[in-house]
């Protein structure tokens, strides 16, 4: 398999040449299709697998093929979210959302806690379509009405188990209720506990299993 073969825009290829990456890894070349025919996704995968490419490049190429049915005065609304339990995770996400979308019009940006929100303020309100987050600080964006998910059809839920071991179970529901009900839903996690299985079932819709 090829990158070419996933129908990918010559923007994102391009970035990839650039990264140096020849072939998809495993996860890349399953995941990709996936997410490309709209279908949610149920990901058993660890870092260093490749998985934040798996995600990222099918999403960048949905957002450009699919322009904003946005009725907003927004330019930019949120059309993907990234959740991520830390911020060093959601900051090598949305390092790696950057490089894929350099060549392409999309905004992304990251927010996580622990920092000045003044600077994420900013970058939300000029507008961004993809927005990596933790998600205590997302909820904090949202409450101060810097962030509106109500155009947000891709959710991600990177390394959810994590998220669940530091109990952002609560936190986790109330962002799925500011999402639109029809969306597309991706799910990775190192690991499917009861726990994992149940979140899963409450928000995914008929989610394709992939594991490496
Ligand atoms: P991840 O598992 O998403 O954290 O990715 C692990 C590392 O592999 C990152 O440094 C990526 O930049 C790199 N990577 C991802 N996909 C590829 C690929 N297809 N070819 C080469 N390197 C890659």
């Amino acid at each position: 398999v090829r990158f070419e073969d996933f129908g990918l825009s010559p923007d994102i290829l391009k970035a990839l040449s650039e990264q140096g990456y020849t072939h998809p890894t495993p996860i890349q070349a399953q995941a990709i299709p996936v997410v490309l025919q709209g279908r949610d996704v149920m990901g058993a995968a660890q870092t260093g697998t490749g998985k934040t490419a798996g995600f990222s490049l099918p999403i960048i190429q949905l957002l450009l093929a699919h322009a904003s049915t946005s009725m907003s005065p927004a330019r930019h609304p949120v059309r993907a979210l990234i959740l991520t339990p830390t911020r060093e995770l959601a900051d090598q996400v949305a390092e790696n959302v950057k490089a894929y979308s350099r060549f392409t019009p999309l905004r992304s940006t990251v927010v996580f806690g622990g920092v000045d929100m003044a600077p994420q303020t900013a970058t939300l309100r000029g507008g961004v379509e993809i927005v990596i987050a933790t998600p205590g600080r997302l909820l904090d964006h949202v409450q101060q009405k810097t962030v509106n998910l109500s155009q947000t059809q891709i959710l991600v839920m990177d390394e959810a188990d994590r998220m669940l071991d530091m109990g952002f179970l609560p936190d986790l529901q109330r962002i799925i209720n500011l999402l639109p009900k029809q969306r597309q839903n991706l799910m990775f996690s190192a690991t499917f506990s009861p726990e994992i299985k149940k979140l899963a079932a409450s928000f995914q819709n008929n989610p394709v299993t992939i594991e490496v």
